[in-house]
């Protein structure tokens, strides 16, 4: 990859030392001898001229003499700030190693501690107490051409739980990984964190805590502050994407429901998780060989993850066997703290009730899969080692390859480990998690799982969606994105057992999965640009790119 490139005639640089402090522009040591004349940063900085490799070289040292994640976190959040050229060319060379250290887990180690590691603000903070005034305060915002806004609430901060307004490290990592994985600009990406208060009393006890120090907004005058702010976001930004993260079951289904066909709008916890683990089970079949309309999947764990993925397997296995909705939705059950959800339950969550069959009751899990025998497990629960011995070894007995999918984050909560679904299904079981584990070897045989990772999905839906202006995201550009996903997987990685692509192909993955966002966009009205000739030509030319421009 190159590092340098000519300038656009068009940008609006600062000069002398705000040069050096605006992490757009900024190329620290990099700055030839002219630009240094030219620009009036002759002298701040030491005589001599580094190349990129040379700056790469730097950051690396330090980045390896780092003895904890949460100090490599630091140490690049604050190159983030200084040099985001520079943040980027480490991270897209690096992605596999930095992206558990950029975002999840160790990016909710840095949002416990936000108050305390603070060290300059990044994004946009819009409090309850400013209600009336956020178009007035989007203004604010220096860049004018914002195209990816990821927004949270701070009240379900990955399983952390209320963090409250310490939840802007999720927005800000977040859309590192829009950039990272499918080269949008940072110059037009905008994290915000709506503060609407928080629950968490450690927090509101904290000297350091930054937040409103308050309850929780609730009710009415919750949807009234986020009616104002999505009004305002478009206001000022009418071409943006705006993503809802880690919003709590409460208001995170309401909320899309809301504007997902108003505005250009997804939740990547519900829609993202979804499309990245319909794209694991299209890859699981190639090995099973079986048809979708044969599969019965029994999830545990009936919360956004959950009704999410169930919701779009259902809109997936409709299409393809033209059948309605409810009844597609009959290949998905779940199991929810009091049992299978089944109809006939007055406790029922609203987001359940499309799930709740006819059927007997069953107390729990073990019970439920003996009642359904599943072709799929699929764990949202948050429960450690909920998919026992007993419970994998009966999948194992139902199914030649039963496809264990243990999603919950971090590792510590998977519903099973990678090594106990091949031990306990002697190497048959197809398995995928949340969060990365090891490769195994069993009987001479190394398995590699596959981690459903929802950065192969909503980067390449944000760049999609973007690159052609659409409307709203839609159900059908998810399943899509699930299928691109699942056509990037070679032969080889399923002989490894591995049902998604290696994440260092993640440039070429995404830019396959925005081009497929953007057909349906065409295909179905919803583009807002002339259409062009190739759309993954068109994609991959959107894809900004870490390299130095020439200023002069
Ligand atoms: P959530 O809080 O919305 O839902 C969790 C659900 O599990 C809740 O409905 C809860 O009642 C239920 N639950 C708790 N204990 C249970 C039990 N003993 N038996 C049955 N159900 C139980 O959270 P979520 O967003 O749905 O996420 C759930 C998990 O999935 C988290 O650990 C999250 O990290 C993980 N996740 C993984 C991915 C991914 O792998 N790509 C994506 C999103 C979420």
């Amino acid at each position: 990859m190159p590092t340098t490139s000519k300038t656009s005639p068009k940008l609006n640089l600062p000069k002398g030392a705000a040069l050096l402090h605006d992490p757009l522009y900024n190329k620290g040591s990099a700055f030839t001898e002219a630009e240094r004349l030219a620009l009036g940063i002759k002298g701040l900085l030491p005589p001599y001229v580094q190349t990129m490799e040379e700056q790469v070289q730097r950051v690396m040292e330090n980045y390896r003499a780092k003895q904890t994640d949460l100090e490599r976190y630091i140490h690049l959040i604050s190159l983030q700030d200084r040099n985001e050229t520079l943040f980027y060319k480490v991270m897209m060379d690096n992605l596999e190693e930095m992206m558990p250290i950029i975002y999840t887990p160790t990016v909710g180690a840095a949002c416990q501690q936000y108050g305390h590691l603070f060290r300059r603000p990044r994004g946009l903070f819009l409090s309850a107490k400013e209600k009336g005034t956020y178009n007035k305060i989007l203004k604010n915002w220096p860049h004018r051409d914002v195209r990816v806004i990821v927004v949270t609430d701070g009240e379900r901060i990955l399983g952390l739980g209320d963090l409250g307004a310490c939840g802007m490290g999720i927005p800000v990592g977040k859309l590192s990984l829009y950039t990272a994985c499918a080269g949008i600009n940072p110059a037009q990406t905008l994290p915000i964190l709506l503060d609407v208060g928080t629950e968490n009393e450690t927090n509101l006890r904290d000297p350091l805590y930054m937040g409103i120090r308050q309850g929780r907004v609730r009710g009415r005058e919750y949807d009234e502050l986020v009616a104002e702010f999505v009004d305002a976001v478009f206001k000022n930004f009418p071409k943006t994407l705006l993503q809802f993260e880690d919003f709590a079951n409460i208001n995170a289904f309401r909320v899309l429901e809301t504007y997902r066909e108003k505005v250009l709008t997804f939740n990547d916890d519900i829609q993202g998780t979804a499309a990245v683990t319909l794209a694991g089970l299209y890859s699981a079949l190639r090995i099973t060989k079986k048809p979708m309309k044969d599969q019965r999947i029994l999830f545990l764990g009936a919360g956004e993850a959950g009704v999410g993925i169930g919701s779009l397997i259902a809109s997936a296995i409709a299409e393809e066997c033209e059948m309605p909705i409810e009844e597609a939705r009959k290949h998905c059950w779940f199991v929810d703290t009091k049992g299978l959800v089944v109809k006939g339950r007055t406790d029922l969550a609203h987001h359940k009730l499309p799930f709740a069959h006819e059927h007997a009751a069953c107390p729990d899990l073990a019970s439920a899969v003996e009642a359904l025998k599943p072709t799929a497990l699929i764990g949202v629960s948050t429960i450690a080692k909920a998919f026992n011995k007993q419970i994998v070894e009966r999948m194992g007995q139902f199914n030649e390859h039963p496809m264990i999918f243990a999603l919950s984050n971090p590792t510590s909560k998977a519903e099973c480990t990678a090594e106990e679904a091949y031990t306990w299904t002697n190497g048959r079981a197809i398995y995928a998690s949340g969060s990365p584990f090891p490769a195994c070897t069993l009987n001479g045989k190394t398995y590699v799982p596959g981690q459903g990772n929802n950065a192969y999905v909503f980067p390449g839906i944000g760049l999609g969606a973007v690159a052609c202006e659409a409307k709203h995201v839609t159900d059908r550009m998810f399943t899509e994105a699930a299928r691109a996903l699942a056509a990037c997987v070679l032969e080889s990685d399923l002989d490894m057992g591995r049902i998604y692509p290696s994440l260092k192909r993640i440039h070429e993955v995404s830019a396959h999965i925005a081009a497929a966002v953007a057909k349906v966009a065409f295909k179905d009205g919803l583009a807002q640009i002339k259409k062009p000739a190739d759309l993954h030509k068109h994609v991959k030319s959107q894809m900004w790119v870490p390299e130095y421009r020439e200023y002069v």
